[in-house]
């Protein structure tokens, strides 16, 4: 297959591990600062696109953190929301599981009820306007403590919006230690949502045996430690427990240190459910589309193997049977139709 993108770019697909504030494009985070003429983040796109070529990851954190502080009002929330779904439907993304944070924006002042009106909102008008169905996992910022992770879980708890399928825990994992969510995973588990975790991604495998036997994780944010063990792989594979493999985000925060080393194929190879994700796109200078290709090579994939890639995302996620079975059929029929027109 010579190059993959206009196949990847109308295929329809599903994502799974993609963060709300970390999915906010230069155009959009114009428009908010627009808003917010006190902040230090630029207005005039050029400007931006500078700001926004990262010189290393403490760059990134900065800008990264520089974007919460425009999020300030219910009003921001939608637009960042259904801004976020706008570029996903360009992308032929029909179905995301994003990951909110909520606790950013409830400790630093925006009321929590308008909070969650505003995601709802955004998630309505997303799919009646764009087409884009979007189910939210709120995460625990690991880097803010307990006090943030039981806040966390009162929120997604006592104020669930319709939207909310599953609980995360996100932030740095040295020094974060899996086990002592515990009783906040519980809490989410017992009113039925599912556990995502993110672990693995720069601490090793045991990291990922935590994720699964204490907050026992239905899916695994990266999991890229998991190819140092292979009773975990064996494990992963028997359960079919999907790993959220972020190709390019692995290479911005040095989980990987190159491209063509990144252990996808291992994944693949010991019969693990694997998906691929863009995690915060824009910073990372990256989109959906932009991963499927880079797995596609990595994977030596054609049309049908990039297919079957897009079907993962669609067994590994939250929607209901289904909503599962119609996306299953819409990426086999443009497969079909695309192998089938002459001249390709
Ligand atoms: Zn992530």
């Amino acid at each position: 297959m010579t190059d993959p993108h206009p196949f990847i770019a109308g295929l329809p697909k599903a994502e799974l591990h993609v963060h709300h504030v970390g999915s906010a494009s230069p155009r959009i985070v114009a428009e908010l600062a627009a808003h917010h003429p006190d902040s230090r983040v630029p207005t005039d796109p050029e400007a931006l696109a500078d700001y926004f070529t990262f010189t290393d990851f403490a760059h990134f954190i900065e800008v990264y953190l520089s974007v919460v502080d425009l999020i300030r009002t219910p009003e921001d929330v939608r637009l960042l929301t259904f801004e976020v779904a706008r570029d996903m439907a360009r992308q032929n993304i029909r179905y995301a599981e994003l990951t909110v944070t909520p606790y950013s924006s409830t400790h630093r002042g925006i009321p929590e009820v308008a909070f969650m009106e505003a995601i709802e909102d955004a998630r309505k008008a997303a799919e009646a306007e764009l087409g884009v169905v979007l189910r939210w996992c709120f995460d625990i910022p690991g880097e803010a403590g307990l006090q943030a992770a039981e806040e966390t879980a009162r929120l997604a708890v006592e104020r669930r919006p319709d939207g909310l399928v599953s609980f995360g825990l996100g932030g740095p994992e040295i020094g974060v230690e899996r086990p002592q969510f515990k009783p906040y995973f519980d809490r989410a588990i017992a009113e039925g949502l599912h556990s995502v975790p993110h672990a693995g991604e720069t601490t090793g495998p045991q990291t990922i045996w935590d994720a699964l036997t204490v907050l026992r994780a239905e899916r695994i944010g990266h999991g890229t430690s998991s190819v140092r063990d292979p009773r975990l792989l064996e494990h992963l594979a028997e359960h079919r427990i999907a790993l959220e493999v972020c190709p390019t985000s692995n290479i911005a925060t040095r989980a990987v240190t190159d491209i063509e080393l990144h252990p996808i194929r291992e994944m693949v190879a010991a019969g693990v459910l694997v998906t691929v994700n863009s995690d915060d796109p824009p910073m990372f200078g990256t989109d959906l589309n932009n991963e499927y290709a880079v797995a596609a090579r990595l994977l030596e994939l054609d049309e049908r193997g990039i297919a079957e890639l897009a079907k993962n995302a669609v067994e590994a996620s939250f929607l209901d049977p289904a909503g599962k079975r119609k996306l299953a059929e819409e990426i086999d029929t443009y497969t079909t139709n695309w192998l089938r027109t002459p001249g390709r």
